[in-house]
């Protein structure tokens, strides 16, 4: 191989990039990561999971105060308008962002990683050329080239997007204002996220989309539970709707759908998919083809049919998630250099953070039905636990499909508060071999809300006979 500048050259920083860069460094590898934006952390940290993580979280707590009647107690503290409040929730996101962008830039630093600022596009499978903010041009040479460049909220020409009323994922986490009224368009995660996100805020929500059914992937009863949640927070949800046309108008904005309704609110969402961050590469330059819709092919480690370079994160497909994203960051490395990687044998979790927030792993019952699996259900509600009741946590709850048979776990369904946590009890039991009788059997700290697992676990044991 001809000698290269780097062994190897990472394209963007999010946390696929980040992995990949940090996990070359530790083999002691030469390793640089390009950036176009002028700060790092991609749509994960600066425009997409952790800012809306952290406005929900203010979200959440606003409105559990008050579910839990605690609002009198509260009452010289929580006298605060709510463009107040939205403020100090910017800033509070505003401050986590600059924190773990400066854990992230020491991170890089500390494991000896350049940070090389710019927009980089191929020359040939081995060159990039990277040009800066100033416009300067430079040429960089890497044997292995990671593409991490994510993707951006898809935005058609027919919708009027103007950062003000109507917007995407990205603008609508920026407003200074908390929306009178919000038509969101899709029903996917990032939809139903925000949609119950801002109605704790006291925003009037309506959802429309053309899906029978919310996050149709999910387990029924679950997202039935969700959608009941939805409606008690007074979200319209319009589902088999398409949108035929969104007109802004004079401080307002109106959707027409094929139902012949009309839906007028302050704001709107469009959110409906995201599109890979590929055009600016000039990928045909390294002798790679993207498919119809922007992706790249990749074998199962991300490579792409030109050996030294990898496709990683949103730019490689779904899921879409930034703990994939970092995975396939270490995996590709590990593919590059020959090097041992340990793949963790539990399936993928998935968490949607919705309040209440929702997480599952493993199979559905639909799943398991199309199969013909013979399974049993077993049934826990957080209300049964004395943490639950603490924390005012009334209407969580959670489900385990327990294998009739050899009582294998084949998946974990939770609604309700920490769910994105408590998944990982059932993650881990389902990777390495746990039965239905380990979850009996353990024993939970108390009071707590993964106490459900014994609960469950004991009710699809009592089922047995
Ligand atoms: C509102 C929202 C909420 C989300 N919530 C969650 C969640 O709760 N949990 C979860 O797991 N995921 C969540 N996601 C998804 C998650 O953010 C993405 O899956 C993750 O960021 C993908 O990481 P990545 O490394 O592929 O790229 P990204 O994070 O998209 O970063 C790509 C980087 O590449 C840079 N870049 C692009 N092209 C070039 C170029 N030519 N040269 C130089 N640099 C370039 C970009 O500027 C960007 O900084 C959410 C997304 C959104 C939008």
């Amino acid at each position: 191989m001809a000698k290269h500048n780097y062994d190897v050259l990472v394209i963007g920083s999010g946390p696929g990039g980040k992995h990949a860069a940090i996990a070359a460094a530790h083999i002691g590898k030469k390793v640089g990561i390009i950036e176009r934006k002028p700060k790092l952390g991609g749509v994960s940290l600066q425009t997409g999971t952790i800012p809306s993580k952290a406005l929900r979280e203010a979200a959440f707590l606003k409105s559990r105060f008050a579910a839990k009647g605690m609002r009198r107690a509260l009452v010289g503290s929580l006298k605060i308008s709510n463009r107040e409040f939205l403020q100090e929730a910017i800033l509070t996101k505003d401050n986590i962002i600059d924190k773990q962008e400066s854990v992230l830039l020491n991170h890089l630093m500390r494991n000896g990683v350049s940070i090389i600022p710019g927009e980089a596009k191929f020359v040939d499978s081995h060159t990039l050329e990277i040009i800066d903010l100033n416009n300067k041009t430079d040429q960089l040479s890497a044997d292995f080239i990671i593409l991490a460049t994510g993707s951006r909220p898809r935005r058609p020409k027919d919708v009027p997007f103007d950062k003000k009323r109507v917007l995407d994922s990205t603008s609508i986490l920026k407003l200074e204002r908390i929306p009178e009224s919000l038509v969101v368009i899709g029903g996917g995660v990032i939809a139903c996220e925000l949609a119950t996100m801002f109605a704790l805020l006291g925003v009037k929500i309506t959802i429309v989309d053309s899906h029978k059914q919310l996050l149709a992937y999910l387990d029924e009863d679950i997202i039935s539970n969700l959608t009941e949640h939805m409606k008690d927070m007074d979200i319209d949800i319009h589902m088999s709707t398409d949108v035929t046309e969104i007109i802004h108008a004079h401080n307002s904005v109106i959707v027409n759908s094929s139902d012949n309704h009309q839906f007028k609110s302050s704001h709107l969402i469009y959110a409906m998919g995201r599109v890979p961050n590929i055009e600016k590469l000039c990928i045909n330059a390294c002798g790679l083809n993207d498919n119809d819709n922007g992706w790249i092919k990749t074998n199962e480690y991300c490579q792409t049919e030109v050996e030294n370079v990898f496709v990683i994160g949103d730019l490689a497909g779904k899921p879409s998630l930034a703990a994939t994203a970092m995975e396939q960051g270490r995996i590709v490395i590990a593919k590059a250099f020959n090097q041992e990687y340990q793949q963790s044998k539990s399936p993928l979790p998935m968490a949607i953070y919705t309040i209440p927030e929702l997480s599952y792993v493993g199979a559905t019952e639909k799943e398991l039905q199309a199969q013909n699996c013979d399974y049993i259900a077993g049934h826990a509600r957080f209300a049964e636990t004395a943490r639950g009741q603490i924390i005012g946590a009334k209407k969580g709850r959670l489900k385990i499909l327990m294998d009739r048979k050899s009582h294998d776990l084949l998946g974990v369904h939770i609604i309700g508060e920490t769910a994105s946590e408590l998944i990982h009890i059932g993650q881990i039991a389902m990777g390495y071999g746990g039965k239905v009788e380990h979850l009996a059997s353990n024993v939970y700290n108390y009071p707590t809300l993964a106490e459900c697992y014994k609960s469950a676990a004991l009710d699809c044991l009592n089922k047995l006979s």
